[in-house]
């Protein structure tokens, strides 16, 4: 029996609530499978930081480094600033454990009324491959004359040859292996005249190694009307931090589906865990009263069991997942009256049934 240690990060508000609901389909995933993982916990989350000053204990990442895969369901916190998480705990682990891939599914569910009107499951089924540790998201740069009117800010973006050619190869390998084979770069080199550029150079360079793969490009103005006016046109779009940042919250959007949303960061090489979280933050509008979706959670935890070499096991949690969101029980926002357990409860029991 293959055993896996799972760092397990519930984080805070509806994270705490999504999280065990995940674990619950995983174990029964597991038991119907024949895979076995153990479970740690860790508090990190902007509570702590409010009681102690720092998200996570100096010596973190070195803590988690050799676990299999990092279970995450959300931070945030009133009066805990966006940029202290993120740069106190996702960006450190992402840059640390070179989860250089952000992969999310971008698909029509049934059940789910998509925004998009006429569009049926199956019509939309398509990834997002964003870049996850360069580009336009670096804190090089600075102020001059601060407080002036002469003043002057400068912020760098930062591409490699390395980090370019690594986050599409394994977009090319991800489009090769589904039936489209299709893949869609995003793109501004009419705008930004030095790097998108290279960009565009270096997909063009790549493509030519997957000659069995379409390649098209398009500027990521157009690209985002294009997600709303023809979300069927797409098999696997990739983009720069900033670009992919941007499309994978439409993705989403035009699917009406945050609270049921899933994404990985990957290390696809596995030399650090990579780390499987729902797209949605904590929510504290609705913290605490066990009303959350946990299906963005589970999703994301059948993409830990895929990456984790079961697919089969993945297979079952996604049928389930669909079969629940087409039979109910439903949570609020997804159109029903059930709570988070009841629902996390019915997909545990249908792949526990699963052929
Ligand atoms: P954070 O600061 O942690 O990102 P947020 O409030 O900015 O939190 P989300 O947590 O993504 O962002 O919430 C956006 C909206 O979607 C909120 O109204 C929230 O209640 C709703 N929402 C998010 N996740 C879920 C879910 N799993 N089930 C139901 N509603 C959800
Ligand atoms: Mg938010």
């Amino acid at each position: 029996m293959a055993t896996h240690r799972i760092a397990v990060i519930p984080g805070d508000g509806i994270g705490k609530e999504v999280v065990p609901e995940g674990i619950r389909v995983l174990e029964a995933a597991g038991r119907r499978f024949g895979i076995d993982f153990a479970w740690e916990s860790f508090d990190w989350s902007c509570e702590r930081y409010a009681e102690t000053g720092a998200m996570m204990p100096e010596d973190g990442l070195a803590q988690i480094r050799s676990h299999d895969a990092i279970f995450f369901g959300a931070v945030g916190f009133p009066n805990v600033p966006d940029h202290v998480s993120l740069w106190g705990l996702l960006i450190p682990m992402r840059r640390g454990f070179q989860q250089y891939v952000n992969l999310r599914p971008v698909r029509l569910m049934p059940g789910i009324p998509s925004p998009l009107a006429g569009r049926a499951p199956g019509e939309i089924d398509f990834w997002i491959v964003r870049e996850n540790t360069e580009g336009e998201y670096s804190s090089i740069g600075g102020r001059m004359f601060e407080g002036t009117d002469d003043e002057v800010v400068v912020q760098e973006s930062i591409f490699t040859r390395r980090g370019v050619d690594r986050i599409l190869r394994y977009a090319f390998e991800l489009a090769r292996s589904r039936p489209k084979k299709h893949l869609t770069s995003a793109t501004k080199s009419n705008g930004i005249a030095i790097t998108m550029p290279f960009w565009d150079e270096r997909v063009r360079a790549v493509a030519d190694e997957y000659p069995d793969v379409r390649t098209d490009q398009y500027h990521i103005d157009i690209l985002t009307a294009h997600f709303v006016q023809h979300p069927d046109w797409f098999d696997v779009v990739v983009g720069s931090n900033l670009f992919g940042d941007i499309l994978s919250d439409l993705g989403p959007g035009v699917t009406g589906t945050i609270g049921i949303a899933p994404s990985a960061n990957l290390n696809p090489e596995r030399a650090f865990p990579s780390l499987f979280e729902p797209v949605h933050g904590s929510a504290p509008d609705i913290a605490g009263r066990g009303i959350a979706n946990p299906i963005g959670q589970i999703w994301s935890g059948a993409m830990m069991l895929e990456h984790l070499g079961h697919a089969d096991a993945a297979a079952a949690v996604m049928a389930a997942i669909e079969g629940v969101l087409t039979t109910g029980p439903r949570t609020r926002d997804a159109g029903g009256t059930a709570n988070t357990i009841e629902v996390g409860t019915a997909i545990a029991e249908a792949v526990a049934s699963a052929r």
